[in-house]
């Protein structure tokens, strides 16, 4: 009887729109077909890279494990609950393909233990979000760029091979009442390395490696009418004073500009910081805004909800019951690096391939708990390891575009496993029934 209702549920949900993750276009358009034997069959719409994220199959899991050795779901949750009971510093992390509802249960349970929660990996993860806090940011929709900006500068970004329908959705395609033709809009590109991005811009300009800040200050000392020295600019940047003032007085006369960056840009905070002064100088006489191109999973997510639950977006601890700020403590790398948490619970996250050494190696000597529907390395060897179901496949969900837009993840047909907000709340309930 459950067979036929799976089946029949198949043939009236063969084909289910839902959102792509595995690069921040987050391209909400992919229709996807499976087959009676709930194998995603076709992505129409979805990019090569899409296609092989969806065709990562977590089917071969088993729904969960213990050192190792296959157990029942109660079982697991009762070991993860029992580890994390008896931590003294638990870490809550990684967050990144998880959904808004799975975040949400992460930030309660990590409140319920007083632990740390992050979700930051990289040195650039943060300083995303530190630069954001020092700066603030002048931003808008993707959305709204597509239909508005008749400029957009792409800054130490190859879109191309990095976001490969982000041209397609919202660079490429204008049909609004400000906008009409993709041959209105300038394209600049602005890196250290010509690439397929730069060939597509209408104007590429070569900077010297590692020099995003300074070029972005010559910029930014141009449009405030600052006198600068030729030869010091070329030394600095690798690119002459006449070239950004040309580009400096087109960006001050265009309608409504966008700077997009990535990359490089997004591991130095103060390469961030200057991209939100910049376009803050350029809106005192025109429009421009400053959008990260975004990364794959829901990163994004994770610090707004962390944000909205504890008044910071990361590095978050509990331990004094109240919710403390540590950007340069509590950060996933330096808990791991320093030998400070006890015991992790990963979340959707293939953790140890985005740690430096010295934190994965200190990682692989802790008690772990994983939860994940991709058969990943940490899910291996996670002490604890419980498959979910696989938002925007097996199970509905929100996702956060980078530009801060709520997309869904639909299910495209029903599976046993559990989500992971509800393993997260039946481990909450556990250790509920200890104290
Ligand atoms: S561009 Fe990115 S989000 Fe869109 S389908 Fe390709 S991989 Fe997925």
């Amino acid at each position: 009887m459950a067979a036929q209702l799976r089946l029949a549920k198949l043939f009236s949900m063969a084909n289910t729109l839902t959102t792509c993750t595995a690069c921040g276009s987050t391209c909400d358009d992919i229709q996807l077909q499976i087959d009676t034997q709930a194998h995603v069959m076709r992505t129409d719409n979805a990019c090569e890279l899409g296609q092989r994220w969806f065709a990562t199959e977590g089917d071969t899991l088993p729904p969960a494990t213990i050192r190792g050795q296959p157990a029942t779901l109660e079982q697991a949750v009762h070991h993860a609950a029992q580890l994390l009971d008896e931590a003294k510093l638990p870490l809550v992390t990684g967050l990144k393909q998880a959904t808004i509802e799975a975040i949400r249960e992460a930030t309660a349970l990590a409140d319920a233990l007083g632990a740390c929660i992050d979700w930051t990996t990289s040195a650039g993860d943060a300083a995303a979000m530190l630069a954001l806090q020092t700066a603030g940011a002048v931003t808008a929709t993707i959305g709204e760029v597509a239909q508005r900006a008749d400029m957009v500068v792409v800054w130490q970004a190859n879109l191309t091979a990095t976001h490969p329908r982000y041209h397609e959705r919202y660079l490429d395609k204008c049909t609004s009442p400000w906008i009409d033709t993709p041959e209105q809009r300038t394209l600049v590109w602005v890196g250290s390395e010509l690439c397929e991005e730069s060939e597509k811009a209408s104007h590429a300009i070569l900077i010297k490696p590692n020099s995003s800040f300074e070029s972005l200050l010559v910029l930014r000392a141009i449009v405030s009418g600052v006198e600068l020295d030729a030869e010091a600019v070329v030394e600095q940047t690798g690119v002459s004073l006449d070239v950004w003032q040309d580009l400096a007085n087109q960006m001050k006369s265009a309608r409504y500009g966008a700077v997009v960056h990535a990359g490089e840009l997004g591991a130095s905070r103060e390469s961030v910081i200057e991209v939100a002064r910049l376009v803050a100088e350029l809106t005192a006489t025109t429009r421009w805004v400053a959008l990260p191109a975004g990364s794959a999973g829901n990163s994004s997510g994770a610090a707004s909800v962390l944000a909205w639950q504890t008044g910071f977006p990361l590095a978050v601890n509990f331990a004094q019951r109240v919710p403390s700020f540590g950007p340069d403590e509590w950060t996933t790398r330096r808990m791991l690096a320093r030998g400070e948490a006890d015991t992790v619970l990963v979340v959707a996250s293939d953790l140890p391939s985005q740690l430096d050494s010295s934190a994965a190696e200190a990682l692989a000597a802790l008690p772990m708990i994983a939860l994940d529907w991709q058969p990943t390395a940490t899910l291996k060897a996670a002490e604890v390891a419980i498959r979910v179901a696989r938002p925007g496949v097996e199970c509905a969900g929100t996702t956060q575009r980078s530009d801060g837009m709520m997309l869904p993840l639909r299910a495209a047909w029903d599976t046993d496993s559990p989500t992971c907000e509800a393993v997260l709340r039946a481990i909450a309930t556990n250790l509920a029934a200890r104290s």
